[in-house]
């Protein structure tokens, strides 16, 4: 056979291996390249068969062998080729027939050094992740360990404080117990920052008293609003139902870090829980929650970075406020293993709103006509002003006086949150029921309240609340001393 084109300096000096087999898979040529790479001079090369240098691939009976070359015609197939020496290396493979010849040309690229890379690469990301897990698993380990010793200093201090008399010395004692507190926060968030992030966390389903979990997180911030001089208020749907299945601790957690922090960074004005129920199918429930402050606020730039670990506004706040950095992140973390979302909307100097949406389990199963989905947060307000609407109609009527009340307290709740939407919508569904009572004097009253609320006046609008009040005591009794 004529193999000229094939002995050409071309097919030499391609880095390619190139191998000229027959039918029965013997080879009937190998390049230079084939040569060096298999390990064999040129003239022992031509001895060899197929299945000896693809000793792993090619089949070695003759019908085998030919109709695996043909399924192997239709593209770059992996393989590994055999030394004289035994050792292998990984090839792609493509052959083509050769007209006019009993033969089939072979073209194989060593792939074993992208190979070799390639585990190399992932080898490494192997460990990588290894040392993570085990820098995160250390974490864990120590933080927890130094709890213990913290718990006790904590234990001792408190009952010397119950001991001592003297005032100097109570007084420095509460300054080592607050240092423990400080120190516990930040080994707490350390631990749950390491376990969030190897992926060890996990959320309970447990049940639990929803109004008393939330009278308790209140209660924890009382002492730092009293302290401070600010004003408080809460405001939770009556819709949510008492007992809610999920994790409580967590859910606290979440709610206490918004508090501190709103606390924390407001020095006048009002800090406002708002708690409503955007979503309620079969036992599935939505929670909606905005903790609302007028502190310091945080520009639009800062905002952008807020949920990452370690990210403080600015290092001066660290030095002013104190602070790991770490509680948004873990909230964000804690949040989004709830099935919710966190956001924040904030105004340098004006106050911030963090609001987040978490899904509970209800103990109680509704069917399809009870299953209410409110779709976002400003639907919810609407709907709720709505029903208000509808059970109102009739001013006055025995039955309407405490659906009546419920409304003015919500009503100056909202005003006093600075949740003027929620006000005007309020307002709205009074303004129904009094003009349906025909009383000028009243429908003045509840006109100026409105565009109190309209143009956002705190004062203006309290002032005005209470003269409705007043009139409507005037008229069907006092609702607020009735009970
Ligand atoms: P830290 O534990 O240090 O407070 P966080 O992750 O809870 O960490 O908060 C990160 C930073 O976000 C705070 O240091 C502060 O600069 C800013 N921040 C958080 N909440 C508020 C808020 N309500 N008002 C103003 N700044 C806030």
């Amino acid at each position: 056979m004529e193999f000229e084109w094939l002995n050409s300096r071309i097919a030499d000096e391609t880095m390619e291996l190139v191998l000229l087999f027959n039918e029965e898979g013997s080879i009937l040529y190998g390049n230079q390249t084939a040569a060096v790479r298999l390990e064999y001079d040129r003239e022992k090369l031509t001895r060899c068969s197929m299945s000896q240098i693809f000793r792993q691939d090619f089949p070695n009976s003759p019908d085998g062998f030919i109709s695996f070359v043909k399924k192997c015609m239709k593209g770059v197939n992996e393989m590994t080729m055999y030394r004289s020496n035994n050792s292998c290396f990984s090839v792609n493979v493509r052959i083509f027939p050769q007209d006019g010849m009993d033969a089939y040309l072979l073209l194989a690229e060593d792939i074993s050094a992208q190979k070799n890379m390639n585990m190399r690469i992932r080898e490494l990301k192997e460990k990588e992740s290894e040392n993570y897990r085990a820098r995160n698993e250390f974490t864990a380990n120590v933080t927890h360990e130094l709890r213990t010793p913290v718990n006790g200093i904590k234990g001792h201090v408190m009952e010397l404080v119950e001991e001592v008399t003297d005032p100097g010395q109570k007084k420095t004692l509460d300054i080592v117990l607050s240092c423990c507190d400080n120190m516990l926060t930040i080994i707490n968030d350390i631990l749950d920052f390491a376990k969030l992030e190897s992926g060890k966390f996990v959320i309970d389903e447990k049940p639990f008293d929803f109004q008393e979990m939330m009278d308790k997180v209140i209660a924890t911030h009382s002492a730092a609003i009293n302290k401070k001089e600010l004003h408080m208020s809460v405001d939770i749907d009556e819709k949510i139902p008492q007992r809610l299945i999920g994790d409580e601790l967590r859910l606290t957690q979440i709610l206490n870090n918004l508090l501190s922090n709103a606390i924390k960074f407001t020095m006048v004005g009002y800090v406002n829980v708002v708690v409503g129920m955007t979503r309620r199918v079969y036992d599935e429930v939505e929670l909606f929650f905005m903790v609302r402050d007028s502190g310091i606020g945080i520009s639009q730039k800062e905002q952008d970075r807020l949920f990452q670990s370690f990210s403080q506004v600015d290092a001066s706040i660290t030095r002013r406020f104190g602070g790991t950095g770490l509680g948004l992140a873990i909230t964000k973390q804690l949040v989004e293993l709830m099935h919710g979302d966190i956001h924040v909307e904030s105004e340098k100097g004006k106050g911030s709103t963090f609001s987040f949406s978490v899904k509970l389990k209800s103990e109680q199963v509704l069917d399809d006509k009870q299953s209410q989905v409110y779709v976002n947060w400003s639907e919810y307000m609407k709907e709720e002003s709505d029903q208000g609407a509808d059970r109102l109609m009739q001013f006055g009527e025995a039955e309407n006086r405490d659906e009546l009340k419920k409304r003015m307290d919500k009503l100056v709740l909202s005003i006093e949150m600075g949740a003027w939407d929620k006000a005007e919508l309020l307002a709205s569904t009074l303004k129904a029921l009094i003009e349906s009572s025909g009383d000028e004097d009243l429908k003045r009253q509840e006109l100026r309240m409105e565009m109190a609320i309209r143009k956002s006046n705190y004062d203006k609008s309290m002032d005005m609340y209470g003269r409705l009040k007043d009139a409507i005591t005037e008229r069907i009794g006092d609702l607020w001393n009735s009970e």
